[in-house]
């Protein structure tokens, strides 16, 4: 893959955990619907909620918090009490601040790609999560910039890459989600490298694109990155 400049890096999942922790966060909603819904039943209407509120609310922790609450409500009603709203919201705050520790090798990498490309963080959900979180991962210095979207359509790419001055063929975008890294930068004719995570949420999952050894490749270690690109 020769001829890269600007190197796009996804954060969550793909920098450092954080799609576990949300289905941990699941779980505690479902334990606690158990009165009224089993748990597929309670996942199931989660995950109707929070899709549904996405247009709204964008993506990101606070998000689940509201969509918990109005989940449990849809299948609790007055049932649900003051205290079982106070246990989802703080299930939900965990989600805010849990600590951030980058992946394995993830460090090195951006390490030995910094002198060589500008790198980009490029995420989306909630700017003051996703800023914070960047800060307690500790790898804010390896950034040229951080950009932190509402979402990742071949538009929102488009539009970043030419407030950087890039062309697409000069971007690649690293990142676990096929479906928000990959497949709109390969629309909008750059170049993806997916890494994927052990687990992705439900609406990330999509089908990757076939191999392309200059356009895209899947690795399982963001550690041979570099050598990808020479
Ligand atoms: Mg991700």
């Amino acid at each position: 893959m020769k001829g890269v400049k600007v190197i796009g890096f996804d954060a969550d999942d793909t920098l450092w955990e954080t799609e576990t922790h949300f289905q941990a966060a699941g779980r505690e909603f479902c334990a606690l619907l158990a009165p009224w819904a089993p748990p597929e039943k309670a996942a199931e209407e989660l995950f109707r909620t929070e899709t549904a509120n996405l247009g709204l609310y964008g993506y990101g922790a606070k998000s689940v918090m509201l969509s918990m609450v109005e989940t449990a409500l849809r299948l609790g009603g007055d049932g649900v009490t003051a205290a079982v709203l106070g246990r989802l919201l703080e299930t939900g705050r965990r989600l805010l601040d849990y600590p951030i520790e980058p992946l394995p090798g993830v460090k090195k990498t951006l390490g030995e790609l910094k002198p060589r490309y500008r790198l980009v963080l490029i995420t989306k959900g909630d700017l003051l999560d996703q800023e914070r979180k960047l800060e307690r991962s500790g790898l804010k210095n390896y950034f040229h910039r951080a950009e932190i979207l509402s979402e990742k359509r071949e538009q929102d790419y488009l539009d970043l890459l030419a407030e950087l001055g890039t062309e697409p063929r000069d971007f690649l975008m690293v990142g676990n989600s096929i479906r928000s890294d990959i497949l709109p930068v390969l629309g909008i004719g750059g170049r993806g490298v997916h890494i994927p995570f052990r687990v992705t949420w439900r609406h990330e999952q999509a089908e990757p694109p076939a191999q392309d050894p200059d356009r895209f490749r899947e690795l399982t270690d963001i550690r041979a990155l570099p050598a990808l690109l020479k």
